[in-house]
């Protein structure tokens, strides 16, 4: 398979909204590229006594709307682009939910499973101070995201602390609950999909109650999509699937037995009374409906005509290419794109940010509540827009959330 360069996905999504949007070539221009990059080495001395440098990223995409917002990746297969197409999703993303922040994404190269705590606690110190400079609650504000938790939040934190001699516990968000973290961050990113999800149920004119659902990747997104598409909205969860592979059942899964099966032996696969599938045909079960939850490029266009699910909610980042996003259009399945499906995540981050600043937090129902209002609003004004121009919900999502940065931008005079 050819690896798809996820950065060049991104500005192909952007030209085709500037071609919508007959928007200014020299706006466009602008946003087709990252307004900065810092690229940085940490030397770090391993548990053995040696030093090896490692390679990580910040990329600030655009901050028009307000200080950049964006993980931080720790993986072995992060790239520069990678780093771009995700800081310029976040930015999109942004400025969809209408948060007063822009686009940030962060990444080091190496690979966590296989460092100690000790190690990943050097790392992650050294590469705040490589980056302190750079970040700042008025500058920059990163998080968690593929292989980073609240532990290696809680260690850059006090790292940019020591350094600036400020206690800000805002500057980072993703943090345990001691140190600032929220109420609802752990389910954040699958209960605001989920939210969306319910609104695109009653558009598609799905009974939810009687909707089946197959579930690829079982992480974060992937465990709670799956555990509040059961409980909250009372869908049959028929399949479920990791890297090894996936499960598949007609009776329903129970989304927390499958959870500790993974937890005890390491994945999903031979979960008692189910039958073995592949992920790829996990895509392309007989269901109503289907969360990728895993990596990005699967949907393509060889297996975009197979879909049978009536709507994909994008728990995951990037995973259907624009050709296939073009199929399935025309075979009229109801997308909920990346970045308004999985935009709880950034949204519960900013109500981090907010009560760190205010020093004073929120129950859990609170945040469910405030989530739900924005997730709901955001999804009905992509649908609106989607309706108006005749577009897909993708183009869509993009059409509003480039509509308001280039109004900040116009307005802050930069064009
Ligand atoms: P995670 O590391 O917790 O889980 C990833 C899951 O994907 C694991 O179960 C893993 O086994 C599975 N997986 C890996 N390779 C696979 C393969 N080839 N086929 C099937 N499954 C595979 O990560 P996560 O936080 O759940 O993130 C998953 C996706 O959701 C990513 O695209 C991420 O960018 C996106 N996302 C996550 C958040 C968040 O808050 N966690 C927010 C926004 C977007």
């Amino acid at each position: 398979m050819t690896k798809v360069n996820l950065f060049e996905v991104a500005q192909r999504q952007l030209d085709e909204c500037a071609k919508i949007l007959k928007l200014d070539p020299d706006i466009h221009a602008i946003l087709r590229v990252p307004a900065r990059e810092l690229k940085v080495s940490l030397p770090i001395r391993m548990d053995d006594g040696t030093i090896r440098v490692f390679q990580g990223f910040r990329v600030q995409y655009n901050d028009a709307r307000g200080p950049t917002k964006g993980g931080i990746r720790f993986h072995p297969d992060e790239t520069i682009d990678t780093v771009r197409a995700l800081a310029a999703w976040m930015t999109w993303k942004c400025a969809l939910l209408d948060l007063p922040l822009g686009g940030a994404k962060g990444g080091v190269i190496c690979n966590p499973k296989e460092m100690s705590q000790a190690e990943l606690e050097r790392l992650s110190r050294e590469y705040i101070r490589a980056i302190y400079q750079f970040i700042g609650l008025d500058k920059d504000i990163p998080a968690p995201d593929v292989y980073t938790n609240p532990q290696i939040m809680a260690w850059m934190m006090d790292e940019y602390t020591k350094i600036t001699g400020k206690n800000q516990f805002g500057v980072i968000t993703g943090k345990p609950l001691i140190l600032g973290g929220s109420a609802g961050r752990n389910d954040a990113t699958a209960r605001g999909g989920i939210y969306t999800l319910r609104e695109a149920a009653k558009e598609c004119g799905i009974d939810l109650k009687k909707a089946t659902v197959a579930v690829q990747g079982y992480g974060n997104a992937g465990y709670y999509g799956a555990y509040l598409a059961k409980s909250l909205l009372g869908c049959k969860v028929v399949a479920i699937s990791d890297s090894k592979g996936g499960i598949f059942t007609k009776e329903g899964l129970d989304p927390e037995a499958v959870r500790e099966h993974k937890i005890r032996t390491g994945s999903v696969i031979n979960f008692p009374n189910t039958k073995a599938i592949s992920n790829e045909e996990l895509l392309e079960l007989e269901v109503d409906i289907l969360i990728p939850a895993a990596l990005e490029n699967v949907i393509t266009k060889k297996n975009a005509p197979n879909i049978k699910a009536k709507i994909i909610a994008e728990l995951a980042n990037g995973p259907t290419t624009p050709e296939a996003d073009d199929i399935l259009y025309k075979d009229g399945v109801h997308v909920i794109p990346d970045f308004l499906c999985n935009a709880g995540g950034v949204t519960v981050s900013y109500f981090e940010m907010v009560q760190n600043l205010h020093m004073y937090y929120w129950d859990e129902k609170e945040i469910h509540q405030r989530l739900d209002k924005k997730m709901t609003a955001a999804y009905h004004s992509v649908l609106n827009t989607s309706k108006k121009y005749n577009i897909n919900m993708r183009q869509a999502s993009y059409i509003l959330a480039v509509e308001r940065v280039v109004e900040a931008m116009e307005r802050r005079g930069w064009v």
